[in-house]
């Protein structure tokens, strides 16, 4: 098995919809700008908190999920 660096995920973000399920170019845009609300393996609620640096969303089972800080500005 390999490890890969980014996990893509099952279910939206957003939505809590599965990805197949398609049409969340809208949820994409929104995941861009805030966190998301699903977590994308479980499709359980995270714990969203909002910092003025960003934000860190908890999942209950996977942990902490934060935002991709390269492509920030
Ligand atoms: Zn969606
Ligand atoms: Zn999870």
């Amino acid at each position: 098995m390999t490890e890969e660096e980014v996990v893509a995920g099952t279910y939206c973000g957003r939505c809590g919809r599965e990805l197949t399920d398609g049409g969340h170019e809208d949820c994409r845009r929104a995941l861009a700008l805030e966190p998301p609300r699903y977590c994308a393996d479980c499709r359980r609620r995270m714990v969203v908190q909002v910092h003025p640096m960003g934000w860190t969303a908890r999942c209950s089972v996977h942990g902490v999920l934060e935002p991709a800080s390269e492509d920030l500005r």
